[in-house]
């Protein structure tokens, strides 16, 4: 339903629930957050929370259990399609190693033939979600595409039928969100040192006005210093910078 994420030098965390508070107005059953953290020896790993009913709930499960800081970092708020609102359906979804995490809007159709697949190569899912053989299969790919993200998100991307708008990090893809989008929205948030993803400008609003829409099949990429946008192929894709001057009241 609702969707952000962020890199930049910021804490993650915190933009990242101030975005999703910002989408509330859309109605969802459940929230989360996954964010990257660096180790001290330098090795990056990957936290999720997610909890059923309000955001109020999971910064609850956060005080409880606090996330080390991170500046990159993603988030979502549920409106269930496929399984109940449940702690375990909730988004974001991840893989049987634990590095990957997913946020997704909408429907893939095709997903009962995609999970046959990977429980055929032994992997096991752990929802009722159409959105987890997401995650699984970018795990799968991640390596094939020599470590690069938006490129593994590309090969999922056309393996997909249906109306989905991406957005997934990878514990080692560090400093890296990439989403992609068919038939449902995702903006591009442009800032200085620091990138925004969302599912709607609001989110991002109060950090900055200049934005990219996405267009019909096409992969972004979103690091600190910048935003590279391609299509499913891996073609350059032509992009459509806008600004927001409308205020918003909240
Ligand atoms: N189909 C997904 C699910 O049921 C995403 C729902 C949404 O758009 O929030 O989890």
């Amino acid at each position: 339903c609702g969707i952000v994420g962020y890199v930049g030098a910021k804490s993650a965390l915190e933009v990242v629930l101030e975005g999703l508070r910002r989408l509330e107005y859309r109605g969802y059953d459940s929230a989360g957050v996954a964010v990257v953290t660096a180790g001290p020896d330098t090795a990056h790993g990957l936290i999720i929370a997610k909890k059923a009913g309000k955001i109020a709930n999971l910064d609850k499960e956060l005080a409880a259990r606090p996330l080390p800081p991170s500046t990159t970092g993603i988030g979502h708020t549920r409106w269930a399609t496929h399984g109940p609102p449940n702690d375990r359906n909730a988004h974001p979804h991840s893989n049987n190693a634990g590095r990957v995490a997913v946020v997704h809007n909408g429907i893939i159709e095709n997903f009962a033939l995609l999970r046959a697949e990977l429980e055929a190569r032994g992997n096991e899912l752990s929802s009722d979600t159409d959105t987890e053989v997401v995650a699984h299969l970018l795990g799968e790919l991640l390596p094939e595409a020599d470590g690069d993200l938006a490129e593994a998100m590309r090969r999922v991307c056309r393996r997909l039928e249906g109306a989905f708008t991406l957005v997934a990090v990878h514990a080692d893809a560090p400093d890296v969100v990439v989403g992609a989008r068919r038939n449902s929205p995702l903006v591009v948030g442009v800032g200085e040192g620091e990138n925004f993803l969302a599912s709607d400008v609001s989110a991002f609003i109060t950090h900055t006005r200049d934005a990219i829409e996405l267009g019909q099949d096409q992969v972004v990429e979103l690091r600190r210093e910048g935003v590279t946008v391609t299509n499913f192929d891996g073609t350059p894709a032509e992009t459509t910078p806008f600004h927001v001057d409308w205020d918003i009241s909240a």
